[in-house]
């Protein structure tokens, strides 16, 4: 099985041989489209501060910022993988202003995304935006009882869920990681937390509740969306893998020409992964070479299309390549393994049952503790 598989710098050297120089320097030209959202940022929070607009038009310059913080946020995943800017003090700071309506600053973001997701992956331990496997989910009992739900309502559930799953998973890893870092990194990864944090309860104070709602936490909810939006279809219909290998544990969407200039080319996904050193301005040419060497293994699809794959098959792993509902014991394949996101089906699956095994364990116990009784009483 492993023999299937290539590691990153297998595919990026044959790549590489067939690419221009150029493509691997840093692009200073994309702050341009960050100096735009930022324009457009606060404009928009003072219009909605300065003046008492109605409240349709004040949703509406919402769903505007929305969409600029998640803008801002794709740069800034740019920007911290030093392919905008090389200075590393000028990229951490341009990386904070990017990720500052998402709090989450750049030691942390560095830390979770390219030294811990880049590197493992898919990885069902390693890889902190892994989904959770069977095994894993049925040594929680929360986690079991979440999979007790009926499917569908489940997956209502967690598109919404996309609304808050970026904040709530970066919160989740500060604190993971300030439990775990050394003393000078911990204060890094604090002052960067608390000055955005401090920032936006400011606007709370200068604007009142209903204004902030407007000009911050709807916002919020509708960047953590679009962000949320591509970040579940990363990954989330590959299988998890043995061998960290973008071609197969990576999907590229594919989404209209105004949305790649908007999000910065993040649709890029796999070509992202194999390259993450360079800048995403230059993905549409790898793209054409891995098309052009492995057709068979690259995995592309139409962003709504994959959209509507997530809400169509569940999402935990079982045995790595099928993606399980556990309540029905319906098992789906995953992409490379079966998954057909214009016909999606499902088969019967052979579960050990964990409460069938606990239950089962149980009578073991109680059966050899009266088996350990029996010749003592007979003795006595
Ligand atoms: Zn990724
Ligand atoms: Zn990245």
């Amino acid at each position: 099985m492993k023999d299937d598989f290539h590691k990153i710098g297998w595919y990026a050297s044959r790549i590489s041989a067939k690419l221009p120089s150029h493509v691997f320097q840093p692009e200073p030209r994309r702050l341009w489209g960050g100096l735009a959202y930022l324009i457009v940022v606060a404009a928009g929070i003072l219009s909605i501060g300065l003046f008492d607009l109605h409240p349709v038009l004040n949703l509406l310059i919402s769903l505007v910022l929305g969409a600029s913080f998640a803008g801002l946020g794709f740069l800034g995943h740019e920007i911290l993988h030093g392919t905008v800017v090389k200075k590393p003090w000028l990229k951490d700071f341009l990386g904070a202003i990017a990720f500052f309506p998402l709090i989450t600053g750049p030691r942390l973001w560095t830390q979770w995304h390219n030294l811990t997701h880049h590197v493992h992956t898919q990885d069902e331990e390693r890889d902190p935006d892994a989904w959770l496997s069977y095994d894993q989910m049925s040594k929680s009992p929360l986690l079991r009882l979440v999979y007790r739900i009926p499917f569908p309502i489940r997956a209502f559930f967690s598109f919404l869920s996309l609304t808050l799953t970026f904040s709530v998973h970066s919160f989740r890893m500060f604190v993971s990681y300030i439990k775990e870092t050394g003393t000078s990194h911990k204060k890094e990864l604090w002052v960067q937390f608390i000055i955005p944090l401090a920032a936006w309860t400011g606007l709370l104070v200068w604007l009142g509740p209903l204004k902030w709602l407007f000009a911050y936490a709807v916002p919020l909810l509708i960047a953590n969306f679009i962000v949320m939006a591509y970040i579940a279809t990363n990954h989330r219909l590959n299988p998890l893998v043995p061998v960290n290998d973008p071609l197969a544990n990576s999907l590229s969407v594919t989404v209209p020409r105004w949305m790649d200039i908007l999000h910065f080319n993040f649709s890029y996904h796999t070509e992202h992964h194999l390259f993450p050193g360079m800048n995403p301005k230059y993905y549409p040419l790898v793209k054409e070479k891995i098309k052009e060497m492995w057709p068979e293994r690259y995995h592309e699809m139409p962003f709504a299309k994959a959209l509507v794959a997530l809400w169509k098959t569940p999402r935990i792993y079982h045995q790595d390549t099928e993606l399980l509902d556990p309540r029905r014991q319906h098992g789906y394949g995953s992409l490379g393994h079966g998954l057909d996101p214009d016909y999606i089906r499902s088969h019967h699956v052979d579960l050990k049952q964990p409460d069938a095994n606990e239950s089962e364990l149980k009578k073991k116990v109680v059966s050899a503790v009266k088996d350990k009784k029996k010749p003592s009483h007979a003795r006595g």
